[in-house]
């Protein structure tokens, strides 16, 4: 019997999507029914994950069209965030997937576009068997007490620091 894992990787570090990625190709490769939902898009660019995603024929889901926390309009960044979360309560009560990943969500939950206890509640009442993984920054401490597995990335050191720029196929 599966047991549905939630897991959540945040921290400082680099690391926190690229490593959900790499469950994401490690369950797809099982033949499990995967998709990737984006929080927050960086740039305009189109990342080279979708951009495999789309070879790969991989759902990947951006959210929106771009909002940042450098964003001035607030408002907007809120009613995008709850249009995203209800497209990830779609996703996840479909009982369609064995595995969803909603990156970068933690920052919603940050912010308080999202109400925390309303997705603890989306989460403990996903199909039996389903595993999710949530990304970001400053997981909030009522969510890492309910997840199953999760992991702090460090930052040891970072290129920005020495001001070397975002690396294409490193970064994005
Ligand atoms: P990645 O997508 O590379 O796994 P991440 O999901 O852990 O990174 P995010 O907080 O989502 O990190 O930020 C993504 C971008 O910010 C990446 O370009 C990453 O290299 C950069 N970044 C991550 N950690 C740091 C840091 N400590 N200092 C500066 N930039 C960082
Ligand atoms: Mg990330």
């Amino acid at each position: 019997m599966r047991k549905g894992l939630v897991i959540v990787n945040t921290g400082n570090g680099k690391g926190k999507t690229t490593a959900a990625l790499g469950v994401l190709l490690r369950a797809w490769g099982n033949g499990m029914r995967v998709v990737m939902l984006q929080f927050i898009k960086h740039t305009t660019a189109r990342w080279g994950e979708i951009k495999a995603a789309e070879k790969m024929g991989i759902e990947m889901i951006p959210l929106g069209s771009g909002f940042t926390w450098k964003s001035k309009d607030l408002e907007k960044d809120k009613a995008l965030a709850r249009q995203g979360w209800e497209i990830c309560k779609e996703k996840i009560q479909s009982g369609q997937y064995d595995l969803v990943i909603l990156d970068e969500l933690t920052y919603t939950l940050k912010y308080g576009w999202l109400p925390l206890d309303e997705v603890l509640q989306v989460l403990k009442n996903r199909p039996e068997g389903l595993h999710i993984i949530i990304t970001g920054r400053d997981a909030p401490q009522e969510l890492i007490d309910f997840a199953d597995l999760v992991t702090e990335m460090r930052k040891v050191k970072h290129p920005y620091d020495q001001g070397i720029r975002a690396q294409l196929g490193i970064e994005y």
